[in-house]
């Protein structure tokens, strides 16, 4: 197993993962909190030079469940463009939290915007990286918080090709007991790709 860190500084990856003796370092591509365009990396050719292993971390912003189409759009499309910006730095995954809805109600069509989030991705060749779902803790009508949401999620896009990102936190503070929690997720995704030991 790699281990590594989120970088502090977004401009010097390699030297904060260098001085840290990471394997591995997660960057954001633009503000987490903003819905900007990726731009070219400053230092994408010694990124991509390094030994070390890159992840990129999507933008808070997203939410590719809702059934709002002012951000689910916006969503999709920061996507696709934070998975190129990832693939132009060599990172082996895009993180994506699962989102949330409104209500139980809308979970079923909340899963059915992840399937079709892959499914029209498809029609143009797929991400640029693989899109790592992660788990998270808040609210009562979060895609991917309670183990039982997350099985019924992949059963609409593990097909695709999605990984799995989990969060240790996310998954406490979602109610989940720790022991024997990679076992539990894998025998649902078959794969975990990254894992936050979040500190929160
Ligand atoms: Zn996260």
């Amino acid at each position: 197993m790699r281990i590594g860190a989120h970088v502090r500084d977004e401009s010097d990856p390699i030297g904060f993962g260098e001085k840290l003796g990471a394997e591995v370092v997660q960057l954001f591509v633009v503000d987490p909190q903003s819905w900007d365009k990726p731009q070219p990396h400053p230092r994408a050719a010694e990124i991509l030079a390094s030994p070390i292993d890159v992840v990129v971390h999507s933008s808070y912003q997203i939410n590719v469940a809702s059934l709002n189409n002012r951000l689910r759009m916006p969503s999709r499309n920061a996507v696709a463009q934070q998975a190129k910006a990832a693939a132009d730095l060599g990172a082996f995954g895009l993180v994506v939290h699962g989102g949330h809805v409104r209500s139980d109600a809308e979970l079923d069509t909340g899963i059915d915007n992840w399937r079709k989030l892959f499914e029209r991705q498809q029609d143009k060749g797929g991400f640029a990286v693989p899109i790592l779902i992660e788990n998270t803790a808040g609210g009562n009508h979060a895609m991917a918080r309670h183990f039982d949401s997350i099985a019924r999620l992949w059963d609409a896009v593990g097909d695709y090709g999605a990984g799995f990102c989990l969060d240790t936190c996310h998954a406490w503070a979602g109610g989940e007991e720790l022991v024997g929690v990679v076992e539990r997720i894998k025998a649902i995704t078959g794969r975990i790709d990254l894992v936050h030991l979040n500190s929160s």
